[in-house]
């Protein structure tokens, strides 16, 4: 029986919110979007780990939209770089800087680093949250490696210049359908299906 109470996708971002309604489908609750409660707060993200920003958008969320609300913050973290740009990656050069320049900095700044200590990964962590507590938070990550030029034409933000082994590509190449299934997000939004499921039994 599907759970009328529903949850709600803290997310603005329709790409997002396709894979989200991809992932969790089938599971037992309805899904509504944050655009169904008016217009909601922007949720400062000042934590210093990607759950931390996912938990207090999710909880102030689930605050202002007095329902459940799932939210998810993510990013990627170079090794060589102190695991920076991290939960600054949106904002690494500065907000208004395009992400060809951003990749363009980044490889810039490993520049002489040998492929084998140009190692990264994507994060990702999804928080439920209720008006009035945390109900639990999931993080995932994929492994890759900073590419010496960016290549492919897919994807968004870091995509061209992450590179994954296994697939002997970097994001950007991957086919979206492809990254949809072994991508930070992916992982974790399926490790949310099943903490989600484990809430019905
Ligand atoms: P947020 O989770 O929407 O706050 O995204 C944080 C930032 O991390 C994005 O703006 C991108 O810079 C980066 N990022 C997160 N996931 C990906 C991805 O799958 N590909 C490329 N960049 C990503």
């Amino acid at each position: 029986m599907v759970n009328e109470n529903g949850i709600v996708i803290g997310t603005q971002n329709h790409k997002k919110r396709r894979e989200i309604r991809s992932i969790l489908d089938g599971i037992p609750f309805k899904l509504f979007e944050l655009e169904d409660f008016g217009d909601p707060p922007e949720v400062v993200e000042d934590g210093v780990t990607f759950e931390e920003n996912a938990i207090k958008k999710a909880r102030e969320l689930a605050s202002f939209c007095n329902m459940r609300v799932m939210a998810d913050d993510s990013g990627l973290e170079v090794d060589a770089l102190n695991k920076q740009p991290g939960v600054l990656s949106s904002r690494y050069c500065g907000v208004d800087t395009g992400y060809e320049e951003k990749c363009r900095r980044l490889l810039e700044e490993l520049k002489g680093v040998a492929i084998d200590k140009r190692t990264a990964r994507f994060r990702c962590a999804i928080a439920l949250a209720d008006p009035n507590s945390l109900i639990f938070v999931v993080e995932a990550s994929c492994e890759g490696f900073i590419a010496a030029e960016p290549h492919g034409v897919y994807g968004f933000g870091y995509d061209p210049i992450f590179y994954v082994p296994d697939y002997n590509q970097t994001f950007a190449e991957l086919k979206p359908e492809v990254k949809n299934h072994m991508s930070h997000r992916a992982l974790a939004l399926k490790l949310f299906r099943e903490k989600l499921m484990e809430l019905v039994k």
